[in-house]
């Protein structure tokens, strides 16, 4: 180890390999894994990256690639053995080109998502990708996991707003497929094997991500309504009068907005009654805002005409529609502050949400007596994040000792409606192992040979995604 830590501080600067105060590198967002990492390795560009994965693989050290670290599952932290050596990226941040005519934007994997989507607005067009994470995580950590965020109802996954990649291969290889095409059927579309594979199959270091025609009119509200299967009808009343133009879509329970308002003690209370649940909706529109808000308006009040809502809430101002979004934006930190919780990101058919909810609810409570889940999400996608608090009042013994029979009650019902056990989070090394229970072994099987072939000896960030 001595000899590698020589040979790639040769190559990156002794300032670029680091070995002492790794903690903000060694733990993940949740704090819910700390590893022990090797060293921290900086590279600065493609060729560095391509140098230290050759030094890797010629001295046997496994690779954890880091982006932001804002991931929900642990794929960005080393294993606590020491020989782990986490690659940062965050020195990968330039924009190589932006083309407003073929509307895209090619950039390196360290650029922080919210610089892009500024970079794009100054062009007059939209990066749609957004997510809580955007101040922080990176567009190489977000193509790693295939993030969604809250505009997929519209525009699509991460997997949809990319073009072309480059990848350093576990060899050290570049494999350039930076192409800004649209349309391109010349044999496998590899750059779709790197994206959304957590960096267990190579480092992603530039991509050409996909522009859209800036909204320059956007309307949002809040509604509050007493059931998963009214939130189902809103969505298709909304979608109906707005078609395109409707681009989010979030469900959050009452205890979600309640969680926020105790830990975020100046989000107002919307409406003058709690309500089982509520929707946040928006619109947007590249063409005029008169049109957009009468089509909203329209929309609105016919959901309230035919009893789909009981309330509603229209942001009369940028400011408003802010801390409307506020209130869905802060409810990962309000769990956070909250403590103990037990995560799902499970998707669904969207039809099936709300028998998924009914049916799911009432085993939770039939086997905790109290307990608080936390359902929000991207109801428009049909994907919820599912997470259940601890009761309140529970003390011992530790609340996350409940994860197997938890996720059992949870993701069995998943399985019944044919969905998934990780939508948009991914798997890292939170949840591997339920490949094993929930996906076919044909489907890992097939998986397995893919990382064989790219990654013979294992290096690239081992026993994420898949389980040893
Ligand atoms: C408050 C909050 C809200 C969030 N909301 C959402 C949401 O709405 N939707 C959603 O999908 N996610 C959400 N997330 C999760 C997280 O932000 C995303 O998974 C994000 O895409 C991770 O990006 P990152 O740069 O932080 O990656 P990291 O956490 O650093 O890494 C994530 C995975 O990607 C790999 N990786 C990172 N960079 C590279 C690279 N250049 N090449 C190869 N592999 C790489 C890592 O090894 C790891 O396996 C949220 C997180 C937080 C904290």
């Amino acid at each position: 180890m001595n000899e590698f830590l020589a040979n790639v501080r040769a190559l990156l600067g002794d300032a670029h390999v680091l070995t002492a105060d790794l903690a903000a590198y060694a733990t993940d967002w949740r704090g819910k894994f700390t590893g022990q990492p090797l060293a921290v390795l900086r590279p600065a560009d493609t060729a560095q990256v391509a140098a230290t994965v050759k030094l890797c693989a010629a001295h046997g050290v496994a690779i954890v690639p880091q982006g932001g670290n804002t991931g929900m599952c642990g794929g960005a932290t080393p294993d606590g053995s020491g020989t782990q050596a986490v690659l940062s990226l965050g020195r990968l941040n330039r924009v190589r080109g932006i083309d407003p005519l073929n509307n895209t934007l090619t950039v390196e994997a360290g650029c922080v998502l919210r610089t892009l989507q500024a970079l794009a607005a100054a062009h007059d067009r939209l990066f749609p990708l957004s997510l809580g994470a955007e101040g922080s995580c990176q567009i190489g950590g977000n193509i790693a996991t295939n993030a969604g965020g809250v505009q997929v109802l519209r525009y699509g996954n991460t997997r949809d707003l990319v073009l072309g990649l480059e990848v350093v291969l576990p060899d050290g290889q570049v494999l350039n497929l930076l192409r800004a095409l649209r349309k391109d059927n010349t044999g496998y579309d590899l750059k779709h094997l790197f994206i959304g594979s957590e960096g267990t199959l190579g480092i992603i270091t530039a991509a050409v991500l996909k522009l859209f025609p800036a909204p320059h009119a956007n309307a949002v509200a809040f509604a509050a309504l007493q059931t998963p299967q009214q939130a189902l009808q809103l969505l298709g009343l909304m979608r109906g009068h707005l078609g395109d133009r409707f681009t989010a879509f979030e469900l959050m329970s009452q205890a979600s907005v309640a969680m926020v308002r105790e830990y975020f003690p100046a989000t107002p209370a919307l409406f003058a009654a709690p309500h089982p649940w509520q929707v946040l909706m928006q619109a947007s529109d590249a063409a005029g805002q008169e049109a957009l808000d009468a089509g909203f308006q329209a929309a609105l009040e016919d959901a309230l005409a035919q009893g789909v809502i009981d309330d509603v809430v229209v942001a009369t101002s940028e400011a408003q529609a802010h801390a409307l979004w506020a209130v869905r934006e802060n409810i990962s930190e309000a769990q956070q502050h909250d403590g103990s919780n037990i995560k799902h990101d499970i998707a669904v058919p969207v039809s099936s949400v709300p028998g998924f909810v009914e049916e799911v609810l009432p085993l939770l409570h039939a086997a905790y007596a109290g307990v608080r889940p936390v359902v929000y999400g991207h109801l428009g996608d049909g994907n919820l994040h599912f997470n259940v608090s601890r009761p309140a009042g529970w003390t011992t013994p530790d609340w996350q000792l409940q994860t197997d029979r938890v996720n059992a009650i949870v993701l069995d019902v998943v399985a019944r409606y044919g969905g998934s056990f990780s939508a948009e989070h991914g798997l890292g090394q939170l949840k591997a192992h339920e490949m094993l229970l929930y996906k076919a072994p044909l489907e890992v099987d097939v998986m397995r040979r893919i990382k064989q072939a790219l990654d013979p000896q294992g290096l690239m960030n081992p026993r994420k995604l898949l389980p040893a």
